[in-house]
């Protein structure tokens, strides 16, 4: 459906848990202190249900994320269930890739289609000091091989830290093998704004040292923001992705749920509206769709990463889902 500027409004990000196997410094660092009740998170059948809202509307693109989606027992059936959505032309996940060697098989047969997952760093030791865990890099790439290997589209995303620098031509050896990386930079939400990061243009220069015939090239992958750019010593593009330092706002296609059923429309506001005590006192369909369209129709015009005093979004990324 439409917003009042005009756009076409066609994606949602669901995130399914607040909780995680990792404790990224600028995500969760404190992991579960504040983590909320089984019972204000919303059953997969209610997910399902808003899904399915969300369809009529004409809503083509879903991406399952959290938290960690894939520590949430079942997230498995519930990709299944996205699928069988008549509108759903994709149905995607974000994540850290821990547990995606294990569960690659039955995410292909519940119709996956991609899978974007989260590698800041191949060195170890960084590895550990940003996720707040031994290093895990290793479980990472098997499970974003063991995803590749069945067919599942994989792109890696990595955040534009301060101290990444050096792993960017580490990072890059994976377009060179053909799996597309996007440097995406840090966000000023949640524990992001203590954290410290590169822009943009500052990793093309870095890229551009590497590959110097990298460009710009034409087109979009996937339903999301990217810009890619392609060198002919590297088999996959790269992305990046700078909501900070390039305003995309006019284009952006998508609301996100949090696990408690909270439809945002845009990562910065604390607008949106709260659909479980709707849910959960009987609203029927048509009342549900009527308070979405309403949220949508009103998502903000553009993001205020300009001036983070304007930021009323205090949650963390984890209970937004990224
Ligand atoms: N656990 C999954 C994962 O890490 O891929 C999914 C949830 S995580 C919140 C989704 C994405 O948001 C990850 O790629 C993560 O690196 C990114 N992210 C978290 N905090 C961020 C921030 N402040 N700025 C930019 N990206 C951020
Ligand atoms: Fe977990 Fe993803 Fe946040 Fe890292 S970025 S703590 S993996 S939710």
């Amino acid at each position: 459906m439409k917003d009042r500027y005009g756009r076409e409004i066609d994606y949602l990000r669901i995130s399914i848990t607040d909780r995680c196997n990792l404790r990224c410094r600028y995500c969760m660092p404190n992991g579960m202190e504040n983590a909320l009740e089984h019972s204000q998170v919303l059953r997969y059948e209610e997910f399902v249900r808003l899904a399915g809202i969300f369809s009529e509307l004409g809503f083509k693109h879903f991406r399952v994320t959290g938290g960690e989606p894939l520590v949430r027992k079942d997230a498995v059936s519930f990709v299944a269930a996205l699928k069988k959505l008549p509108g759903a032309e994709s149905v995607a996940i974000t994540t850290n890739g821990i547990l995606l060697e294990q569960l690659a098989p039955a995410l292909k047969e519940a119709g996956l289609d991609a899978a974007n997952i989260s590698l800041d760093t191949t060195d170890p030791r960084l590895s550990a000091a940003i996720c707040g865990v031994p290093d895990v890099v290793p479980q990472t790439v098997r499970g974003m091989e063991a995803a590749r290997k069945l067919g599942i589209s994989v792109k890696l995303n990595a955040v534009l830290l301060r101290d990444i620098e050096d792993s960017i031509p580490g990072l890059l050896e994976f377009a060179k093998d053909g799996i597309p990386v996007r440097f995406i930079e840090l966000m000023p939400i949640g524990f992001g704004r203590k954290d410290s990061g590169i822009s943009s243009a500052e990793a093309i220069e870095l890229i551009r040292g590497l590959y110097p015939d990298i460009h710009a090239v034409e087109g979009k992958h996937g339903s999301g923001p990217a810009r890619y750019f392609e060198s002919a010593s590297l088999a996959a593009p790269v992305g990046i992705i700078d909501a900070v330092s390039n305003r995309f706002c006019e284009t952006c296609n998508r609301v996100r749920l949090t696990s408690t059923g909270k439809l945002k429309p845009c990562l910065c506001y604390d607008q949106g509206v709260e659909l479980a005590p709707l849910l959960r006192s009987g609203a029927s369909d048509e009342e549900l769709t009527e308070v979405i369209r309403s949220c949508i129709f009103e998502k903000p015009k553009q993001h205020c990463f300009d001036d983070i005093s304007e930021i009323s979004e205090n949650k963390l990324m984890s209970q937004i889902g990224g």
